[in-house]
C-alpha cells in the first residue's frame, strides 16, 4: 500500500530525515514509536504531502508521489486520511457538517447522499448523537472521533495518526483507542505514531523505532518491548514505560 524509497528531508541545513526506507502492506497496522524531534511527524506529512521530500521516492496504492504537481497531491491526499493530535474540526460547521465536508466539496456527493454517509459514519464512531451540535461543545475524546469519521468520509486507501490521543485527558484516551481498534480489525491499513505501548502491543502488526531520522530498529511489538536491540531503544522504552 506505501512503499518509500530512502527518503530524505531537510528544513534548510536540517536534514531531519536520512534515508527511510518503508513498505506498509495492505491492511497492516504500523506503529512509530521515538523521542521527541526524531522525525516522525515529518515522515507522516511527505507520505500525505504536507511536506514536499527533499530526495527519494514515495509510492502510494502503486503511485508514484510528485510532490511538485498539484494534481498528484491532490490525489494523494485522497487516498491517505491523516488525524492529527489536535482534531482541527471546522469550528463553525455542526459535526455532521464536518463531516459532509470532504464528501461534498471534494468526492461531488449529492447533499442526501453525503448527509447519510456521515451518519453511518458518526455511528460507527459511537457519536451520531451530537451529528447537530458545534465541536466547541464536545470532550476532546468525542471531537477526536469525529475527526476520524471524518477522515473516512474520503474513504481513505491508509490512514495516518499523528498522536491522537496524545491531547486529551486521561479518561478520554480509551475510547479513541477503541474507535482505532476497531478500524484496524476491519482491515484498514494505519500508521500510528502514538506513546500508548498498551495499544502498540495490542494492535500493532509492526513497531518502527526511529531516531534521529532513521529507522533504528523494526520487529513485531514482542520483538521490540521484549526484546529491543539497540541501546537507544532500551533507553527510550525505560522512559516511557
Ligand atoms: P517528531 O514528530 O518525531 O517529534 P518532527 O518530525 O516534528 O519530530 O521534527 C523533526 C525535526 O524537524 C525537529 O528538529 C523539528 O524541529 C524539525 N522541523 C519540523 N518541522 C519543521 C519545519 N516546518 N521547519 C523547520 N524545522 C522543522
Ligand atoms: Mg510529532
Amino acid at each position: 500500500m506505501i512503499e518509500i524509497k530512502n527518503l530524505h528531508k531537510y528544513f534548510g541545513d536540517l536534514e531531519v530525515l536520512k534515508g527511510i526506507d518503508l513498505t506498509v502492506n495492505e491492511k497492516e497496522v504500523v506503529c512509530l514509536i521515538g523521542a521527541s524531534g526524531s522525525g516522525k511527524s515529518t515522515l507522516l506529512r511527505c507520505i500525505n504531502s504536507l511536506e514536499k521530500k527533499t530526495d527519494g521516492d514515495i509510492w502510494i496504492d502503486g503511485e508514484l508521489v510528485e510532490h511538485e504537481k498539484e494534481s498528484s497531491i491532490n490525489h494523494i491526499r485522497q487516498k491517505v486520511g491523516m488525524v492529527f493530535q489536535r482534531f482541527n474540526l471546522f469550528p463553525h460547521m455542526t459535526v455532521v457538517q464536518n463531516v459532509m465536508e470532504g464528501p461534498l466539496t471534494v468526492k461531488k456527493l449529492p447533499k442526501e447522499e453525503a448527509k447519510k454517509l456521515a451518519m453511518e459514519l458518526l455511528v460507527k464512531v459511537g457519536i451520531d448523537e451530537k451529528a447537530d451540535e458545534y465541536p466547541a461543545m464536545l470532550s476532546g475524546g468525542q471531537q477526536q472521533r469525529v475527526a476520524i469519521a471524518r477522515s473516512l468520509a474520503m474513504e481513505p486507501k491508509v490512514i495516518l495518526f499523528d498522536e491522537p490521543t496524545s491531547a486529551l485527558d486521561p479518561e478520554l484516551v480509551g475510547e479513541v483507542l477503541k474507535v482505532m481498534k476497531d478500524l484496524a480489525r476491519e482491515g484498514m491499513t494505519m500508521i500510528v505514531v502514538t506513546h500508548e505501548m498498551g495499544f502498540a502491543k495490542e494492535v500493532a502488526d509492526r513497531v518502527i523505532f526511529i531516531h534521529e531520522g532513521l529507522i533504528a530498529e523494526e520487529g513485531t511489538p514482542d520483538q521490540i518491548f521484549n526484546n529491543p536491540q539497540h541501546e537507544r531503544l532500551q533507553n527510550f522504552l525505560g522512559q516511557i514505560l
